[in-house]
């Protein structure tokens, strides 16, 4: 008899992005004319730049002639871009193409790497967190439960608070997979080079193994704050790097990301020594045939000088949006964090309020749509997320609402 993977049941019911989509419908049904200001919104808001656009058109015209066909590529992506990759964006961190693993989606690449590892394997996740490091391993049948000691298989919760600044302490217990996201969403902020060699450090002492999710790397403004792991010293022998062109170059429709696995990333079982990045290698070639062609040579064409002007000009934007969003809401008097090295501002709520409740209230007062923080985790409790993915009317607009609540308060 077909049963089902239980552990699918544990997860939890409401979806965050799907229960600010159904109040938002909600509220569009009552309000049919009322002009939303969007600030909660995770994805981009401009066009492809042009040069992505051509290159990506002149590569699906090309595979329709015999000259230029094109049948499978290599599950770990055309040696052309990992090529570039390694150019630009590890350039003097040691880190070569065959150790770059081409994918379609930072999301998939998260969710899927904890397939490598034993389900007895104890993981560290922040919190607040990005869904997905949770969601995957619950699946797995890793418990969700959270645990005082460490417990092998549990999953153990790195706290992120504002009197940490956000940046969760290194546990005294044993975590096997740390999950780190730096910049961080929903948070906004972002680790410096000090901070980081702790979590190195730790990683090479317990024999555990860092999972960076870099997918906001691009963001990163300020000196000393890495764009990527391998700027730390010993990285290579404990971390792995997700990165994606979905923030970076607006391919969240066409999906492209790129994995970094070491070559030196090996794990002890049993007396013997394994290379995390040919386990990897293996379950690619089972279970993926590579990403679409056209999509490698859109993805080429964000290193051309043309392109890294035009995804420049568009990340220089959304920061533009965040520093806007961030200096409104501190001149009204609320506290926000993060919105320089990313574009998320994490705003924490007046008068200890709900997130949801501080939801509700800027969606049907304000006509303002944030992210409840709690929908991140329990330490997202009393904050919002804004981004600066948002049209620059809607900040200002929102901006003016909000400063009209602060008076009325
Ligand atoms: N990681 C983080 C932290 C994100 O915020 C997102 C998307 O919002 C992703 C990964 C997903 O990236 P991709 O579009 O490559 O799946």
């Amino acid at each position: 008899m077909l049963k089902l993977n239980h552990h699918l049941l544990k997860l939890e019911s409401r979806y965050l992005f799907s229960e600010v989509e159904k109040r938002v419908l909600l509220f569009q049904e009552k309000n049919r004319d009322a002009p939303l200001s969007n600030l909660g919104i995770g994805d981009i808001t401009k066009p492809l730049a042009p040069s992505i656009a051509k290159a990506l058109s002149e590569a699906s015209i090309e595979m329709g002639t015999f000259l230029g066909m094109k049948g499978y590529g290599p599950a770990e992506g055309y040696l052309f871009l990992r090529e570039k990759i390694k150019e630009h964006e590890y350039q003097n961190l040691g880190i070569t193409s065959d150790e770059i693993f081409i994918s379609d989606g930072a999301q998939s690449d998260m969710a899927q790497f904890q397939e490598l590892f034993s389900l007895n394997s104890p993981i560290a996740i922040q919190d607040p967190t990005y869904p997905v490091y949770l969601d995957s391993n619950v699946m797995a049948g890793r418990t969700r439960k959270k645990t005082k000691n460490g417990k092998y298989g549990a999953v153990l919760y790195l706290p992120c608070r504002e009197e940490n600044g956000f940046l969760p302490s290194i546990p005294k217990e044993d975590a096997g997979l740390i999950y780190l996201c730096f910049p961080n969403n929903p948070t906004g902020v972002s680790f410096d080079k000090k901070y980081l060699q702790r979590w190195v450090d730790y990683a090479k002492e317990r024999k555990a193994l860092l999972l960076i999710d870099g997918a906001y790397a691009a963001y990163v403004r300020q000196k000393d704050f890495p764009k990527s792991i391998y700027e730390i010293e010993g990285a290579d022998e404990v971390a792995v790097e997700f990165r994606t062109f979905s923030k970076s170059a607006g391919f969240t429709g066409l999906r492209c990301s790129y994995m970094v696995i070491p070559k030196k990333l090996v794990i002890e079982d049993l007396g013997q020594k394994h290379s995390i990045h040919k386990l990897w290698k293996r379950r690619q070639d089972a279970k993926f045939n590579g990403v679409a062609y056209p999509i490698q040579k859109a993805a080429e064409a964000c290193f051309s000088n043309e392109g890294k002007k035009e995804i420049q000009e568009q990340i220089d934007s959304y920061l533009e949006g965040a520093k806007q969003l961030r200096e409104g809401l501190k001149k009204i008097g609320l506290s926000c964090y993060g919105g320089i090295d990313s574009p998320y501002v994490w705003c924490k709520t007046p008068d200890k309020m709900a997130s949801w409740d501080f939801f509700d209230l800027l969606l049907n007062r304000y006509q303002i749509i944030s992210v409840p923080g709690e929908g991140f985790g329990t330490e997202g409790k009393g904050f919002v997320r804004f981004s600066g993915f948002a049209r620059f009317e809607s900040i200002e607009r929102a901006i003016k609402g909000l400063y009209a609540y602060h008076h009325q308060r």
